[in-house]
């Protein structure tokens, strides 16, 4: 292992912030890259490190902070600049023409030339001897299309290794490789290191940085949590790192109820889908929030999106009350009693030009379809409802929800699905981007739901990339790893660091 602690820096961010509308992801942020080192840049899904390197490539402009290249502080404006600057980066959507040929996708905008003219044959011959670099011989001729997702991948990152670069960043670069792929790519990765190269790795699966990785930086809600020689740091200790527990073990405070006798309202038997999710066996009761803990990955949310029916299981079925089956859409789960609020806000979140109201009444609307027979005084009375009741501040119902915080647009957004009534409540990463009071309020409107004094709460499935979150919220936390359940505690067994080592173990299987 190759350390230059001694050396200076060849890259190095300081007191970098970035905001987004009602977010801060990035807030004093420091990072520093030596040559000839793989550095792993480690931390749960939201936790910043893509916008991190969007700044550092001049994606986005920070609002505060300094980036020094080699001594010399640079402000990026835009890629090609960084690029000019000997700053290469593949990041986490591949952006390749795929019905461009192999060859043209490599040399993309800086093609060989002779008199005027694109040489061809020295793009398909450049494109050659860099593939060659990664082990990889393919018909470089051929539209990029016709190839897996894999070598789509190893082209991306083939294009930035063209360039001779003093910095190569990857962002989660093998999140579509097979394992033959990765260790292609850690191949690759190991001679560019011994050439002198500084290699900043972006990843969330805990044995590829321990594969590679000569540091880490951790970073946690925007923040750089620390950066350590990976030969210090304990697995165990990466994720208490990455997933905030607390270093000294207090015992979680839970708020004092009786242990969950009621009656199951979702059940879930071999729930598998291929490539996502292992069979997965689960119960929940009712008036019950049930957390699933883990990491990014671990299969929480493909697990989510099989109960709720917006990804079709292979095999088992899911029961609640006066319904069994597999679901074949989102509808039926809806039908069945089930609501999801998805961790993708913005794809599938908030309409931010509707009005607070409009976006309250979007579930209810695509429930009962044209047949909503509300009148808008109804309407009004529930949108107004609801906003005193989860406390969403704004100025008034018909506020467009663009203009409110991301806490008060995600109350919002569980509103929306609140007004549906369902029996079962599936929360993924409802606090995800908001500050720490509003994340707070939501937890406490949570268990409102749940803990009903006459048993008539909801069901609530609680996922959460913020351990402390879980561990506060849940009657029963699930634990997964690999795709499957690898460990459940009941209140009262619930201790943080078993729970965290369940996270940390070692992959049963080489197949993960
Ligand atoms: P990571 O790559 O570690 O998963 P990101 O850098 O993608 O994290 O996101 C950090 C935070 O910034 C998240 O809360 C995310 O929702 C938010 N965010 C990222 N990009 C945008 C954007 N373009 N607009 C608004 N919010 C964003
Ligand atoms: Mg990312």
């Amino acid at each position: 292992m190759t350390l230059h602690r001694t050396a200076e820096p060849v890259l190095e961010l300081s007191g970098i912030h970035k905001g987004f509308p009602g977010v801060k992801a990035l807030s004093d942020v420091s990072l520093r890259l030596f040559p000839g080192e793989v550095h792993a840049l480690m931390g749960q899904n939201g936790a910043g490190k893509s916008t991190l390197i969007k700044v550092l490539t001049g994606l986005y402009t920070p609002e505060a902070g300094t980036i020094k290249l080699g001594g010399e502080t640079i402000a990026p404006r835009r890629t090609e600049e960084a690029q000019a600057l000997g700053i290469q980066t593949v990041y986490q959507e591949v952006n390749l023409c795929t019905n461009l040929s192999v060859a043209e996708n490599i040399c993309a905008g800086r093609f060989p030339r002779r008199w005027g003219r694109i040489d061809w044959s020295a793009v398909n011959a450049e494109a050659k001897r860099v593939l060659a670099q990664m082990d990889l011989d393919i018909d470089v001729t051929t539209p990029l299309s016709r190839y897996s997702l894999s070598v789509q991948q190893m082209v991306a990152i083939a294009r930035a290794l063209r360039v001779q670069a003093r910095v190569l960043i990857l962002d989660e670069p093998t999140s579509s490789l097979d394992d033959a792929a990765v260790q292609r790519l850690f191949t690759v990765l190991r001679r560019l290191r011994e050439q002198g190269l500084a290699i900043l790795f972006v990843t969330h699966f805990l044995d590829q940085t321990y594969a590679l990785a000569d540091r880490i930086t951790v970073m946690r809600n925007g923040e750089t949590e620390g950066e350590y020689l990976a030969s210090d740091l304990s697995r165990l200790a990466l994720v208490n790192k990455m997933v905030g527990a607390p270093p000294d073990q207090q015992p979680t405070r839970l708020d004092s109820r009786a242990p969950n006798t009621g009656a199951a309202v979702l059940k879930a038997q071999g729930l598998t889908r291929r490539g996502a999710l292992h069979p997965l066996d689960l119960e929940l009761k009712r008036g019950e929030v049930l957390g699933l803990a883990g990491l990014l990955g671990s299969g929480r949310t493909e697990a989510a999106r099989l109960l709720f029916g917006a990804d079709a299981a292979d095999a088992g079925h899911v029961e609640t009350e006066g319904r069994t089956g597999r679901w074949h859409s989102p509808r039926e789960a809806i039908a069945a009693g089930i609501a999801f609020c998805s961790e993708d806000r913005k794809h599938e979140g908030a309409i931010l030009d509707l009005s607070v109201r409009e976006n309250i009444l979007l579930a209810l609307q695509a429930r009962h379809g044209l047949g909503l027979v509300m009148s808008r005084e109804a309407q009004q009375a529930l949108a107004d409802d609801y906003i005193k009741r989860l406390g969403i501040k704004t100025p008034s119902a018909d506020t467009p929800i663009g203009q409110l915080s991301g806490g008060n647009q995600q109350k919002a957004l569980l509103a929306r699905w609140l007004a549906t009534n369902p029996a079962v409540l599936i929360l993924d990463e409802p606090t995800r981007g908001i500050d720490v009071r509003a994340k707070e309020d939501l937890m406490d409107a949570v268990r409102a739901l749940a803990h009903k004094e006459d048993g008539s709460g909801m069901s609530i499935l609680f996922i959460s990339s913020e351990l402390p979150e879980v561990l506060h919220c849940s009657d029963r936390v699930l634990v997964m790893r690999d795709r499957r359940a690898a460990g459940e505690y009941r209140r009262g067994e619930l201790d943080e660091r078993s729970v965290l080592e369940v996270i940390a173990a070692e992959p049963v299987s080489a197949a993960a």
